[in-house]
């Protein structure tokens, strides 16, 4: 049962107003709207929580988070119903993204059961050293504190109330305050449920983890702001995402804002390889570039290809794959419209050919594809900036030093792609320098979109792929965002903390 108000710490908490949410098929349903009474509430039972979740065992919270995990499966249909519901993804994808979200948090668990994250150093002391003796020191990694999370409207359960920023801050050891996404209001109470459940079992402190609806745009900057927050992550727009970097910025003491904003993840396909199986490409790129009517951050809208007769035969190959693809149902009104607004804005760009025309309205997309000259490409900024959705451009330069400035143009990115063969290997060694800098992440010959979850996985990038080109939102490392090192100098045994025992 949708409860449709607040957690905040193991209490269901009605608001004064409420919100519907707009599903794409089934019922509307009714959500208290959040306020900054909320939010301070749930800030002040984290901080009180933290003093014994923050110091609780590796043990203790691996046994919460795989209780969490179990609880969600424990409703997944009723998930897969409500979130198909609001976010109009197909209940494959849902359940997919189930699985993806529970093998989250069961990663986590055992990451920190291994205890390598905590990256301990030990430096004995040299009392005899000349001409001064050096202290004993000690490092470990500790949990920051209460961590903000903003929902992701692309990820209902990946990167939302329980999702990868949720986990690895809770396996970190620190409580939680989740801003839920006004697009799955829904989904996000019958995880929390779950969450709440999984509070009850292992008998953590219910302030370890709340979440406060949307609705209101004070939400999120009351969270960001609360001075009992000591670190924000959040995935959605580049207005959105810069509003509250800001905010993080300016308050009286500055906190970290892990944001995940927008990137066009480029690929750069090589002559041979298009030689070989440029037409193999092509249907590869049409099916990562509309999968989940391209609302992805990996989703690859750009290729940048080297102009003649394997180009035009590449374009053509895309164009027909493309107008095979239907239309597909957004998220949300809002990110349908931001879509077509995206649309006119290359549509009228200078030095821009619409290859791939269709129509598309209400919430729904349909794929675009574009050409454009590497000239015109370096000439116009904005035609790198993120249209979410299943919109493509093709770059066309006139040889690979051209090439090499457009990838040189590039704006931070989460992923750039190489299409090569062997032959291309020379080409490829002089890119990858400038990939490097531009990304958090190098493929060669695959897509860039299903990103795995593991030990070497970056899903992050100079900005404004992220506001923190140091972590990634995805993988263990994630972790590493809600940590801090601390150094012990001489501190005895018995007062440092358990986990250097
Ligand atoms: P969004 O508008 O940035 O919203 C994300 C979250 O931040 C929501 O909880 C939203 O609150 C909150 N928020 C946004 N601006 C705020 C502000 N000025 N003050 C306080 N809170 C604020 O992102 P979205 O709704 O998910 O999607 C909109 C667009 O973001 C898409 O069209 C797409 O371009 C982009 N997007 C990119 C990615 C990516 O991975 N790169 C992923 C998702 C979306 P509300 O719930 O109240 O709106």
């Amino acid at each position: 049962m949708i409860l449709g108000h607040h957690l905040i710490a193991g209490e269901w908490v009605a608001g004064e107003a409420t919100f519907s949410n707009a599903p794409a098929h089934g019922p509307v349903r009714d959500f208290s709207v959040g306020t900054p009474a909320h939010v301070d509430a749930a800030a002040k039972a984290a901080e009180e929580a933290f003093w014994s979740y923050g110091f609780s065992s590796r043990a203790e919270r691996a046994a919460f988070l795989n209780k969490i995990a179990d609880e969600i499966d424990a409703r997944g249909e009723a998930i897969t119903e409500i979130g198909t519901q609001e976010s109009g993804l197909p209940a494959a994808r849902l359940q997919g993204e189930r699985g993806r979200t529970v093998g989250q948090l069961r990663l986590f668990a055992s990451h920190i059961e291994k205890g390598d994250y905590l990256d301990r150093r030990h430096d004995l002391a040299l009392p005899d050293r000349q001409p001064l003796a050096r202290p004993e020191l000690r490092l470990m990694q500790r949990p920051v504190g209460p961590v903000a999370v903003f929902g992701a409207s692309n990820f209902p359960l990946a990167f939302s109330t329980a999702g990868g920023d949720t986990a690895s801050a809770l396996a970190a050891g620190c409580p939680v305050l989740v801003k839920g996404h006004s697009a799955h209001p829904g989904t996000s109470d019958i995880v929390a449920q779950a969450i709440s459940a999984a509070i009850t079992a292992t008998g953590v402190h219910p302030g370890v983890f709340s979440q406060i609806q949307g609705g209101n745009r004070a939400v999120g900057q009351a969270v960001v702001q609360h001075p009992l927050i000591k670190a924000v992550g959040f995935t959605g727009s580049l207005g959105g995402g810069r509003a509250l970097f800001d905010l993080c910025a300016t308050r009286p003491d500055p906190i970290p804002f892990f944001g995940e904003l927008g990137s066009v993840n480029p690929m750069f396909l090589l002559p041979h390889a298009m030689q070989a199986r440029g037409e193999a490409i092509a249907k590869g790129w049409s099916g990562s570039l509309t999968m989940g009517a391209g609302q992805f951050c990996t989703n690859p809208g750009v290729a940048v290809v080297i102009e003649g007769a394997d180009c035009d035969a590449f374009i053509k190959t895309v164009t027909d794959a493309l107008a095979l693809v239907g239309a597909q149902t957004m998220l949300t009104d809002g990110i349908a419209q931001a879509y077509r607004s995206g649309r006119d804005r290359i549509r009228t760009s200078a030095g821009v050919q619409e290859v791939l025309t269709s129509t598309c309205d209400l919430r729904n997309a349909t794929p675009f594809l574009f050409t454009t000259t590497g000239k015109e490409w370096l000439a116009n900024e904005t035609l790198g900036e993120e249209i979410f959705g299943p919109l493509g451009m093709v770059v066309k330069v006139r040889d690979f030093n051209e090439m090499l400035a457009v990838a040189t143009s590039l704006h931070g990115q989460l992923t750039c792609t190489l299409h090569m063969d062997a032959a291309d290997t020379t080409t490829a060694r002089a890119l990858m320098p400038i990939l490097e800098r531009k990304a958090g992440r190098i493929l060669a010959n695959g897509f860039p979109t299903g990103v795995e979850v593991c030990d070497s996985m970056v899903h992050g990038g100079p900005f404004p792929a992220s506001t923190n080109f140091g972590a990634t939102s995805v993988g263990t490392m994630a972790i590493r965002r809600f940590l801090r090192p601390v150094c012990y100098q001489d501190i005895p045994v018995d007062l440092l903390p358990s986990d250097f025992k």
